[in-house]
């Protein structure tokens, strides 16, 4: 089994994973549509994925065929635990003479695949809008079924789109890894918004929302149910943030029509990234509350990051990112 460690400098978590190592890649340098036939992602051929967790038809799909179908990672990160696993104990990383440091544990976990399309689709923007509509009610969905799981503390959807942003297969899908614990990223951010929850009377979304309402100058789409903007502080070159404008903590309590339009809007979203780059590479993540959590201080907001330049020394090294192109201008052209 996996192992995660804690480095005790940073606090950040590494996952161990050594299988990670042994999964197929399919991308060189140079990206080119592959044949269809021998993917496992493709209708048909079902049976060269793990027994499928769930499976949603559209109102066209015909008897016995999916639209969207959810599948256990055959190579996955993190994996439930089981009585056997004896291998890997909760202990301290660094554990000797007077040294106790950092942690390790089992890498329990669930990982998970999002196939979008029966067909073979490379981009979300190749969907049909009840195909994206579809893949974010399974997102609701996945991370519904972990509320109830002890083991379970955080569940995160993600796409990698293109092999700059990561993606070892073609076909268009999306995973979720649901972790044991809470990470830093969103721990830090509930804490941050508690201090200015107790500051301001409002949440910090509600602050930020209202500030790029006013300003406009980095709104790309505005609805009555959504805020689609580039950030002030955008780590990346054309990141987008797509926000419910009734701040909500939980996507997985959402209801489904606002669902059915976060979908829509990140799929009209990813046709304009198109227009403005050639075939960029991107990362999309739902960044949610915690599972369970009932504090309201985290909103959830769906972040896309397109991957115009590797992550480099400095982001590597600072933590801090360097971006070459304003978030204003970025809304402009993605207007
Ligand atoms: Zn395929």
């Amino acid at each position: 089994m996996s192992e995660f460690r804690q480095d005790p400098f940073s606090d950040r978590w590494v996952v161990i994973a050594q299988n990670r190592a042994e999964r197929p890649q399919e991308f060189s340098q140079v990206e080119t549509r592959r044949d269809a036939t021998d993917c496992p992602f493709c209708a048909g051929n079902e049976a060269e994925t793990p027994i499928e967790v769930a499976r949603y038809q559209g109102t066209k799909t015909k008897p016995h065929a999916w639209e969207v179908r959810v599948v256990p990672n055959k190579f996955p990160a993190v994996s439930p635990s089981t009585p056997d696993d004896d291998d890997v104990v909760a202990s301290p990383l660094y554990d000797g003479g007077d040294c106790v440091a950092g942690q390790r544990q089992p890498a329990v976990g669930v990982h998970e695949v999002i196939i979008e399309s029966p067909n073979h689709a490379a981009r979300f923007s190749e969907l049909t809008d009840e195909q994206a509509e579809l893949s974010f009610l399974a997102y609701r969905d996945r991370l519904a079924a972990l509320d109830s799981d002890p083991q379970i503390a955080y569940g995160l959807i993600f796409k990698n789109a293109g092999v700059a942003a990561g993606a070892s297969l073609e076909h268009v899908h999306s995973q979720l890894i649901a972790l044991p614990w809470i990470p830093p990223e969103v721990q830090y951010e509930l804490t941050k918004a508690q201090e200015h929850l107790l500051l301001r009377k409002e949440t910090l979304m509600e602050s930020v929302l209202a500030a790029e309402w006013d300003d406009g100058s980095r709104v790309v789409m505005a609805t009555d149910h959504f805020l689609v903007f580039c950030p002030a502080a955008s780590r990346m070159p054309f990141e987008t943030w797509i926000v419910p404008r009734q701040p909500a903590s939980r996507y997985e309590l959402e209801s489904p029509d606002v669902i059915a339009e976060a979908g829509r809007l990140v799929r009209e979203l990813t046709i304009r990234l198109e227009q403005v780059m050639e075939r960029p590479a991107y990362n999309y993540w739902l960044h949610s509350a915690p599972l369970g959590d009932e504090s309201g201080r985290i909103h959830w907001r769906i972040e896309v990051a397109p991957r115009l330049a590797h992550l480099a020394g400095f982001e590597i090294g600072s933590g801090c990112f360097i971006n070459p192109v304003a978030p204003e201008d970025a809304a402009v052209r993605l207007r």
